[in-house]
């Protein structure tokens, strides 16, 4: 029987994951959107031109795979299905977004609230059926609830990976193992040159950094993304320094609530919520003061520092405090200018900044051992690398087909026929 993918988006690049699945029924495999395009300006999936939606899976609720649900319902009333914790956390985003965006957004805040009317909740291991094609969740261990989808139809298999980490982390015991072999396999690429280092050794490497700038007196500011990275950096400082003061700053504390909701989703529920009580969540200015002052932690988004009170604290710091960056800045966005060039553009002025800034890839995603291991497991008949640079995810079918797999990079807008 044959399934068709369409693909709208994370075709040759990072970012609006959307995929049109067409079986008995056509469903949509996320709906994300580029929150930064070369331009520097949001991007979205391609138009759905005269396509009947029957259902919507996301695999997780970061906005490049959740970020324009709330567009399916300038057009459709169709289900959408998300793990509890994506349904959470999407709301938060998708009210952030309003807030960012606001009128340039190409839905406002009625659909919004009928994104969140026509959640259906699915949980991992279970299945629910659309027509004759059933949809299962699998635990995808990127972040909080992220799924990778496992569809059945009519005897033939198809897994969309979404973004997925094999590798046990401090908040996830990583993605389970797929069993059974898989017909198709649309795999994630985004590190598919290269492996992640050793999580233990980078641990300790950078709770070493920490301890050196806290011991000096001066403050480590971490500018986190509010999802999953910030709460990893608390489990992470907290288990190498029992009493070094760490301040949390940003959407990440909304975040860490929703955390808090879901013990069956965290590796170790009990660890994370001593740690949390032993946080300051900054809710005020001399709280914001208090954390500037010297021998603490800062835990601020955004991650890329655009927007969020990360770029504010950079002007309070004091001269021996130090940046670290743990997750990928997008060129041109201010991580990636204090990274590279040593500047933070503040209200409309660039900032010089002389403290030390470093990076440590503290990263959520699969490098290239687990992307293989991942193959291997499915023994896939044919494979689509999305959700990567365009070279990085078309040398990564070359080289799936250099091991005998029939393996394509799908370019936007091409439509993919599974036998
Ligand atoms: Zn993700
Ligand atoms: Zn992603």
């Amino acid at each position: 029987m044959t399934m068709h993918l369409n693909c709208l988006g994370a075709s040759g690049e990072v970012g609006r994951s959307a995929f049109v699945l067409q079986t008995d029924r056509r469903v949509l495999l996320d709906y994300g959107v580029k929150i930064f395009d070369e331009a520097g300006k949001p991007s979205y999936p391609l138009k759905l031109e005269g396509v009947k939606l029957d259902a919507a899976f996301i695999s997780h609720a970061h906005l490049d795979h959740s970020g324009f649900v709330p567009n399916i319902y300038t057009f459709s009333k169709i289900p959408w299905y998300g793990t509890p914790p994506t349904y959470d956390i999407a709301d938060v985003l998708w009210k952030d977004s309003m807030k960012i965006q606001g009128d340039e957004l190409p839905w406002g805040n009625a659909h919004y609230k009928k994104a969140l009317k026509y959640w259906h909740p699915l949980m991992y291991n279970h299945a629910v059926s659309v027509g004759e094609t059933s949809f299962e969740y699998r635990d995808a261990g990127h972040i909080i609830g992220a799924a990778m989808i496992d569809v059945h139809y009519k005897g033939k298999r198809l897994l969309y990976s979404g973004d997925f980490k094999m590798e046990k982390t401090r908040l996830h015991e990583g993605a389970k193992r797929v069993k059974g072999e898989v017909d198709a396999l649309v795999i994630e690429s985004t590190y598919a040159d290269r492996e992640h280092p050793d999580r233990a050794e980078l641990e300790k490497k950078f709770a070493d950094e920490v301890y050196e700038t806290i011991n000096e007196g001066g403050s480590v500011l971490c500018p986190a993304f509010a999802v999953g990275r910030s709460q990893e950096l608390i489990r992470i400082i907290r288990a190498y320094h029992k009493d070094a003061p760490i301040y949390l700053d940003g959407m990440s504390k909304e975040v860490a609530r929703i955390y808090m909701k879901y013990r069956k989703y965290l590796a170790d529920y009990e660890g994370f919520m001593e740690d949390m009580e032993s946080i300051t969540l900054v809710e005020s200015i001399q709280d914001r003061k208090n954390a500037t002052e010297g021998g603490s932690v800062i835990v601020s988004t955004a991650g890329m520092m655009e927007g969020g009170p990360a770029v504010n604290y950079v002007k309070y710091l004091n001269r021996d405090s130090k940046i670290i960056f743990t997750g990928y800045c997008v060129e041109g966005t201010n991580g990636w200018l204090l990274q590279n060039k040593g500047q933070l553009r503040v209200d409309n002025n660039l900032l010089e900044v002389e403290l030390p800034v470093e990076y440590f890839d503290f990263s959520a995603h699969a490098g290239k051992g687990d992307l293989m291991k991942l193959v291997k497991d499915c023994n896939p008949e044919k494979i689509a690398c999305v959700h990567g640079d365009k070279s990085r995810s078309e040398n990564f079918a070359e080289e799936l087909k250099g091991m005998g797999y029939d393996a394509v990079a799908p370019k936007l807008g091409d439509k993919l026929s599974f036998q």
